[in-house]
C-alpha cells in the first residue's frame, strides 16, 4: 500500500482526478459516470431516509434487496439463489473483494488475476499475506492464452479471481476461457471469486456469469455492484452470490469489515434491480454509443484504440508518439491536453510493467457532447 518511495499511497484514480480538477480537464480517468441514475429510484432512497431507514441494516443487507438480487439472477441468467442463505450485500464490490479474500486466503496461499487487474486485488492479496500470480492478457487482443492459464494454477492456487467483462481492457472473456477457469478450480480445488460488476454493461454481446456454466456455481462467489448497472457509483452497494457454504463465510468476515451497509439505499437498489430489460439494454446501448464517440475521434487523431466488447473503459496506444512513460503523459495530460486518463502500468506488477507502457484507459461513460469536447482536445496529444 505503500508508493514506490515508500510513503502511504493514495489510488491512482485519487490522484488523477485531483489532478483533472485542478486543471478543469475532462476527466476520462476515474470510471463514473456523468449522468444520474433513474430519478425513480433515487427517489426512494430520499423517502426511505424520511420515513426511518436511518440504522443498522441487518448485517447481510435487508431481504428485500437480497430477495431482488435473487429475482435478477433468475430473470437474467436462469439461476436460482437462495435469498436468505446465498445472497450477502457489501458495501460496494470493494467490501466483497474484501471479504471473499480474506475469507479464504492463508499466508502463502497463492491468487491467480489476469494482468492488467483492478487496483483493489493486489492490495488485499497482499493485506491477507498471499501471493498474486498473474496471467497476462497482451495488447492488442487482450485474451489470455489458455496454455498459460493452465501453468499459473497449481495445487498451490487457493482462489482464480476474474472480472469479467474486464476492467481496464474491456475483454468480455470467452465461454472457452470460462469453462477452463471451471475445470482448473476442480482439478486443483481452488476458489473462484468473480467480479462481474460490469455484468450489465456489454455491447452486441451477452455476460455469461461463470457461476452459470457446468460445476461453476458450486466453487463461485460472483460479485457485483449497484454502482455500475444504475450509475449509482457513489452509492456503495454491492453484493455477493454463490453457495451457502461460500456466502456464509464472505458474510462471517464482512460483519467485522462494516457489519452492514446504508439502509436507505437498499430498497431504492431492491427496486433498480426489477427495472425492465429496456431500462438495461438502453443504458448498454447509450454506454456503445459513447464508445463509439472516443473510439472514432481517438482514432481520427491517430491514435490506435483497442475496440471494448463491456465496461466503461478502453484502451488507447500511444506508443508511436510518446516521449515519455504513459504514467508521466497521464501526470502531465490534465495540464496539457485538458483532458484525464489512467496508465495501464498502474494496473499490473513491477516487473511486467514494459509490456503495458504505452497504454492509456479512457472511460467513456460520459454525456456525447463531453466525449466530442474530449476528442477535440485529444488532438493535441500526439
Ligand atoms: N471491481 C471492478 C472491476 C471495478 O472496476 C470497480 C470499480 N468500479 C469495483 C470492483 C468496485 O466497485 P464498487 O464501487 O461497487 O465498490
Ligand atoms: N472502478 C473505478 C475505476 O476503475 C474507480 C473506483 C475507485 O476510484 N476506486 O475507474
Amino acid at each position: 500500500l505503500l508508493d514506490a518511495s515508500g510513503q502511504p499511497g493514495v489510488t491512482i484514480f485519487e490522484e488523477i482526478t485531483a489532478l483533472a480538477n485542478q486543471h478543469e480537464a475532462i476527466n476520462l480517468g476515474q470510471g463514473f459516470p456523468d449522468t444520474e441514475g433513474p430519478a425513480e429510484i433515487r427517489q426512494i432512497a430520499v423517502d426511505a431516509i424520511l420515513s426511518g431507514a436511518n440504522q443498522y441494516a441487518p448485517g447481510s443487507g435487508i431481504l428485500q434487496l437480497r430477495q431482488a438480487i435473487s429475482e435478477h439472477q433468475n430473470r437474467f441468467y436462469s439461476l436460482d439463489i437462495d435469498p436468505e442463505t446465498e445472497v450477502v450485500v457489501s458495501t460496494g464490490a470493494t467490501e466483497a473483494i474484501a471479504a471473499a479474500l480474506l475469507a479464504f486466503l492463508e499466508p502463502g496461499d497463492e491468487v491467480v488475476t489476469f494482468e492488467p487487474y483492478y487496483d483493489s486485488y493486489a492490495a488485499m492479496i497482499g493485506l491477507a499475506n498471499a501471493q498474486h500470480k498473474v496471467v497476462q492478457l497482451k495488447a492488442p487482443a487482450f485474451e489470455p492464452s489458455i496454455e498459460e492459464l493452465r501453468q499459473a494454477v497449481t495445487d498451490k492456487t487457493r482462489v482464480i479471481l476474474i472480472n469479467n467483462p474486464h476492467n481496464p481492457t474491456g475483454t468480455v472473456f470467452s465461454t472457452q476461457v470460462l469453462n477452463e477457469v471451471i475445470a482448473l478450480a476442480h482439478r486443483h480445488d481452488c476458489i473462484i471469486v468473480a467480479d462481474e460488476v460490469y455484468e450489465h454493461l456489454t455491447f452486441g454481446t451477452k455476460h455469461v456469469p461463470i457461476a452459470s456454466l457446468p460445476g461453476g456455481f458450486e466453487r463461485t462467489i460472483t460479485i457485483s455492484s449497484a454502482g455500475k448497472s444504475f450509475s449509482f457509483t457513489g452509492w456503495k452497494v454491492g453484493w455477493a452470490t454463490g453457495p451457502k457454504n461460500l456466502i456464509t463465510a464472505v458474510r462471517t468476515v464482512k460483519q467485522f469489515l462494516t457489519y452492514s451497509s446504508g439502509p436507505a439505499f437498499q430498497p431504492a437498489v431492491a427496486k433498480a434491480l426489477d427495472l425492465p430489460v429496456a431500462f438495461f439494454e438502453g443504458f448498454a446501448s447509450e454506454l456503445a454509443d459513447g464508445a463509439q464517440i472516443l473510439a472514432d475521434g481517438l482514432e481520427n487523431a491517430g491514435i490506435p484504440v483497442i475496440r471494448p466488447k463491456g465496461t466503461y473503459f478502453l484502451v488507447a496506444d500511444i506508443n508511436s508518439f510518446r516521449h515519455s512513460d504513459a504514467i508521466e503523459v497521464a501526470r502531465k495530460m490534465p495540464a496539457s491536453v485538458g483532458v484525464a486518463a489512467i496508465p495501464l502500468s498502474v494496473f499490473v506488477h513491477p516487473e511486467n510493467v514494459s509490456s503495458y507502457q504505452g497504454l492509456l484507459r479512457f472511460a467513456f461513460c460520459k454525456k456525447p457532447e463531453v466525449l466530442s469536447a474530449a476528442v477535440g482536445k485529444l488532438q493535441l496529444l500526439p
